[in-house]
């Protein structure tokens, strides 16, 4: 079969789902099991395929039928201009994450430019945040937590992948993973995208994320609140004083983050919206 052939193929396989982009896909899974980029395919159009590419094509395609997703069978997804490995068991960066790194990178140019400081980043998944604040501020040291042992080995592949020394990762639940550490009063930086999707919620996602993607990642407990309760809370032993505790949030849980913080104590509470408009971070600082 040609390379137009079975993109056909692929793109009746995977049409008319809501999570999949057709065209796009076909081209990215064949340029990748053919190992060549994305040009090679639009050019190439009328070159022969061997029969055992032809089959895993398809079979992927199948797969990615089901809600598999692209990211999963691909083995990467972009975030902060960094192509960060992902596999099973880790949840996809989200492009709406960049939001709240961005504004910590901003953040410790202007407030630290020359200092080196501490981050502890709770829920690690691939290591996405953790590691592109240590990319861009190449003087903060960053601490990444996960509950879960697969987040911590995709986010160990990613830190040699970027190459580097100023961030590590730990296993354990929120703060006792660094209980060791000696960290008390010692960090700048508070970050987590917390899972904070209501678990009656879990059930309405859609297919893609509900059935592939780590329930750990995703659920927030009865209402997607659990863990910003919980961090807010004991980030007070941690935080130096006007240190940065910031979340990212559900498009709808802006006030309740917001006043979860106040309750805490935090001041100079503000919300931040994404590029769509919505509530996207809650961050405040500590007395
Ligand atoms: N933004 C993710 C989603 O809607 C949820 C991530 C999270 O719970 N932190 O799938």
């Amino acid at each position: 079969m040609v390379i137009d052939e079975l993109l056909k193929i692929g793109v009746t396989l995977v049409e008319g789902n809501e999570y999949s982009n057709p065209i796009l896909e076909s081209i990215l899974v064949l340029s990748n099991l053919l190992d060549v980029d994305k040009t090679y395919i639009y050019i190439h159009g009328k070159k022969e395929v061997n029969k055992d590419i032809e089959d895993r094509f398809i079979k992927i395609m199948k797969k990615r039928k089901t809600g598999y997703p692209i990211q999963y069978i691909l083995g990467e997804r972009e975030f902060m201009g960094l192509n960060f490995h992902v596999e099973e068991g880790v949840l996809i960066p989200r492009p709406e994450t960049e939001l709240m790194v961005e504004y910590i990178i901003d953040y410790i140019n202007k407030e630290y430019p020359m200092e080196n400081i501490n981050v502890l980043d709770l829920g690690i998944g691939s290591g996405a945040i953790s590691l592109s604040i240590g990319k861009y501020c190449a003087n903060t040291m960053v601490y990444g937590v996960d509950i879960e042992y697969k987040p911590i080995y995709v986010g160990n592949i990613n830190k040699d992948r970027f190459n580097l020394s100023n961030v590590n990762f730990y296993q354990g639940d929120l703060f006792e993973a660094i209980e060791d550490l000696d960290l008390k009063n010692k960090i700048h930086i508070i970050a987590s995208n917390p899972p904070y999707i209501k678990t009656k919620d879990l059930e309405s996602l859609q297919k893609d994320v509900r059935d592939f993607e780590p329930k750990t990642a995703l659920d927030g407990g009865e209402d997607g609140l659990d863990f910003y309760r919980k961090i807010s809370h004991k980030s007070k032993n941690y935080l130096i004083h006007g240190g940065l505790l910031i979340y990212e949030i559900g498009y709808d849980q802006g006030n309740q983050v917001k006043s979860i913080l106040d309750g805490e104590g935090f001041t100079n509470i503000s919300i931040l919206k994404d590029l769509q408009g919505h509530d996207r971070v809650v961050l405040g600082f500590m007395e």
